[in-house]
Order: structure tokens, then sequence, then C-alpha cells
């Protein structure tokens, strides 16, 4: 195949490089490849909210498929990109592995980042002040991102997001797509999300996702989210 160069990537949607710089993602500038990124803290980290062998299982196993599939990917094709929003940006025209294995190592990096040991953080600041304008309270935003998250059928993920038009918006996702692919329904700048695939939450909640995501509540990294949004606005 032809080495194709990418043109269609979208600036505006650049995830913000203040805080999720390409070293997150792993990115092999020299080789092309990208390599399982450090989680930002031990396995432990999380809980009671995440457990121990969860965090284990879903990062070195389930993200490391993540990555290894794209690689795997990447090497039938012959492409030009800078980063991993170039392949999210441009996903329609290549084959379905950089799909669900470009988009399930950008979510997994991305969902890892935004979290934090529980009842650490606050939400403050612009965000709080937006997600207030926006809907009211934080209460009745989290709400709205709860239903979202529960009735999403299947596997998949929330998201709270800079849409298009720059405004806040809570959207959902099947499988591993995000807003960052060019196939989006909803397109946006990730602040936030949520795995609720069940490998995400089974070991210890079971089929409860109501449960895991009000667990989820505790372990978000305000300070992270907050620092995306101002430097995504
Ligand atoms: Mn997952």
């Amino acid at each position: 195949m032809d080495k194709r160069t990418f043109i269609k990537s979208s600036t505006s949607l650049a995830i913000a490089s203040y805080i999720f710089p390409k070293e997150l993602f792993g990115l092999n500038l020299e080789n092309k490849t990208f390599e399982l990124p450090e989680l930002p803290y031990t396995y432990h980290a999380l809980e009671p909210a995440i457990d121990k062998l969860t965090m284990e299982i879903h990062y070195s196993r389930h993200h490391k498929a993540y990555v290894d599939g794209l690689n795997k990917a990447l090497l039938s094709q012959n492409i030009s990109f800078q980063s991993i929003n170039d392949i999210l940006a441009n996903v329609s025209t290549l084959p379905i592995a950089f799909r669900n294995h470009g988009g399930g190592h950008f979510n997994h990096s991305f969902f890892w980042n935004i979290l934090t040991a529980p009842n650490t953080s606050v939400c403050s600041g612009a965000i709080h002040e937006a997600i207030t304008k926006k809907w009211g309270s934080l209460e009745s935003f989290k709400e709205e991102f709860t239903k979202t998250a529960i009735s999403r059928f299947g596997s998949g993920w929330a998201w709270l997001i800079l849409d298009t038009q720059r405004q806040l918006s809570i959207v959902s996702t099947s499988n591993q797509d995000n807003p960052l692919m060019d196939l989006a329904e909803s397109k946006g700048t990730p602040l936030l999300a949520l795995d609720v695939w069940e490998h995400a939450y089974y070991l210890k909640y079971q089929n409860k996702r109501a449960d895991y995501i009000a667990a989820f509540w505790t372990i978000i990294n305000w300070n992270k989210v907050n620092q995306l949004y101002t430097s995504s606005k």
C-alpha cells in the first residue's frame, strides 16, 4: 500500500498538549509504534472504588492488548502520522483494527489519567463554573452523566466533552469509539471518561454498573479535568 499522509487531522480537536503530551500515549516516533504507557499510580491506588486485581488485569492485559493490536495494524499499513489523534481523526479510512485498538489505546490512556486516589480531589475552578452554568449544579451533571453511562447498552464509554461548538456535552460511544474519531456521532475534545465495559468493574461489582459509577465519582482527578478544560476552550 502507498504511504498515506493524513490531511484531515483537525487541530481544533487536538488534545491539550499541556496535560496530555504525546508520551502519554507511549508513541515511539522513531519506529512508529506505541508502547504501553506507565500507569500514573499503583494498582491499589484507587481502592476501594476500583480494586487492585481489576486494575492490574485491566491495565496489564486489556490495555496492553489494545496497544499490541494497534501496533499489529500499523505493521500492516504504511501510514504517516504524528500522534494517536491523527489516527483517530482519520479512522474511517483505515481498517477496522485501527478503530478498535487505536480507540482502545487512547481511551484507556486517557481514563487512567483523569483518575486519582479516592476523595482527594474536588470539582472547582473554571470547570465547576461551566458545569454549574450548564446543568444547574454538580449533582445534576452527575445525574445526567450517570444516566448516560448506565443506559449505554453493552460495551462502551461515557464522556464529558467540549463539543465542536465549544459547549460542554455528555455523550456516549459504543465499543472503543471515542469523540475524537471522524466517524463519531458527537465529536469533541474529551474532558472526562468512564469505561463501562464489564471488564472495568465485573470482578468487584458484578452486574451492578450503577454501584461502579457511584464509586467513580470519588476518584476523579478534577484538577486534571479542569486543566484540560481551560487549555481546550
Ligand atoms: Mn477497559
